[in-house]
This record gives structure tokens, sequence and C-alpha cells, in this order.
């Protein structure tokens, strides 16, 4: 069986206080109200990460957004893979459309950062997903799997096994749009057929995808009993403990 996950990003908010007081909330409501075995993650800023490892990564896992390319040296202001898995973090969000567009990572850059969290421990929680133009034209299959190719399928079929997919579609992020089931069900099947044409149906079968894009406690429960949605990467949710701990509580409700 696969890994049910709802991963919270909370992408660049909360001073130091508020994140530890969020977190707070949202490990205690975990604790007592979760009903299943599905996965809470958080990832952080870099600022949170070690005093949230310190509150409960038993109940709730901690991630990073983003790491360096490479193992350490001379790259001033930047924060390497092995910092973040020293600190206790067991995730690390890889490839977010936020940093394709406004940081410029390109595919390639992002399968050298993928392979250096897994030389050092760390899940990768790999983001793909289409613009609303790519939609639209109808080209968003085979953005997806240039994605996929040139992102992750260099990996050895070992390493792959390790890794998280989220499919977000761009237009659906912070966007307050959510793409139907119907069409998310529709690329995590397609991602999966991919993976499972690469590599084989066994790891294909036991690769978590995730949705992202808008959800939220409302549209969550019908996204996540599609037969290929294992869960979400959540946004603009995941800074509300109540509404975050709702979607985490989607899956058995
Ligand atoms: C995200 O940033 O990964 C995301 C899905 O954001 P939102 O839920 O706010 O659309």
């Amino acid at each position: 069986m696969r890994k049910k996950i709802v991963a919270g990003n909370w992408k660049m908010n909360l001073e130091y206080a508020e994140g530890v007081s969020l977190f707070s909330e949202i490990v205690n409501m975990v604790r007592d109200e979760r009903n299943g075995d599905q996965l809470a993650v958080i990832c952080a800023p870099f600022i949170h990460l070690n005093s949230l490892v310190q509150l409960g990564t038993d109940v709730v896992g901690i991630g990073a957004q983003n790491c360096h390319q490479k193992e350490s040296g001379a790259y001033t202001g930047e924060i390497s893979a092995k910092m973040i898995k020293s600190v206790g973090c067991g995730y690390v969000i890889i490839g977010h459309s936020e940093r394709r567009q406004y940081f410029a990572e390109t595919d390639e850059l992002l399968a050298e950062k993928t392979n250096i969290a897994l030389a050092n421990g760390l899940v990768p929680l790999f983001c793909i997903g289409e613009t609303l133009d790519e939609r639209n034209n109808g080209s968003y299959f085979e953005v997806l799997k240039t994605q996929l190719e040139k992102g992750l399928f260099g990996l050895s079929a070992e390493d792959f096994a390790k890794v998280v997919i989220a499919y977000e579609p761009v237009w659906a992020i912070g966007t307050g749009l959510t793409a139907t089931a119907e069409q998310a069900q529709e690329v995590h099947a397609f991602i999966r057929k991919e993976i499972a044409a690469k590599y084989d149906e066994a790891i294909a079968d036991g690769t978590t995808i995730l949705y992202g894009g808008s959800c939220n406690p409302k549209n969550a429960a019908e996204l996540f009993a599609q037969p290929d949605i294992d869960g979400g990467l959540i946004g603009g949710a995941s800074l509300k403990s109540r509404d975050f701990v709702d979607i985490v509580k989607t899956f058995n409700a």
C-alpha cells in the first residue's frame, strides 16, 4: 500500500513565534484527532525547522521548501540538503512552480537537487504541473512528461521509489481555482502510467502522488477519493490549523 500524505507548504510566511504557535496547534490537533495512518508533514521556512523538529516529528513530519544542489561550499545564502537533514527534517519540496517561475529553476537543476536530497536521506516532494496556457492548448501531457523525464527519470529504480510526486497545476496554485476531481485523476493516472513504462508496475503502484492547488477542507474529500490521488500538498489552507487538520482527517472521515 502506498503512503497517504497531506503536506503543508507555509511558503514565505510566519515569523518565528507565529510558526511555533501554529505548528504546536497542528501537532496537538493531529495527535488528538488523527484517525488513520495518513501522514501529516509541514514544510516550513528554514528559520523554523530546528524548533519544529523539537516539537514533534513523531506526529507531524517536517520538511524544507528547497535545498541547494551542491553538498556544501561557497554559495552565500544557500542551505544544503545535509544541513536540512542535520536538524532532523525528513522531507524537502523540490521544483515547486514558484521556484521554477521566480528562480528560473530548470528540470536539469531540479534533477541535481533531487539527487542531493536523496543522497542525504531526505524524501523529495517533487512538484510538476502545467500552466493555464499549456492546459488550454492541450500540451499538458507533453509538459508533464518532460518534467518527469528530465527531473526524475534519471534516477535508479531504488532511488525513484523513495520520491513523492506532487501534481500541482500552476493555474490552480493560490488562485482559488481547483482542478476538478476528474481533471486531477486523469493526470495522476497518466503520471502513474509513465512511471510504469519507465520503471515497472510495482514501482508505479507504490508511488505516492499528491494533488496540490487550492485544496481545502471542502474539496479535499472528492479529490482524495480518486483512485490515483494519495493526498495533497496544501499551501494557503496549511496556514490555518483547523483547515489543515480537517484536510488530514479527510482520508478517514
Ligand atoms: C502550493 O503552494 O503548493 C499550493 C498548493 O498552494 P495553494 O494550496 O495555496 O493553492
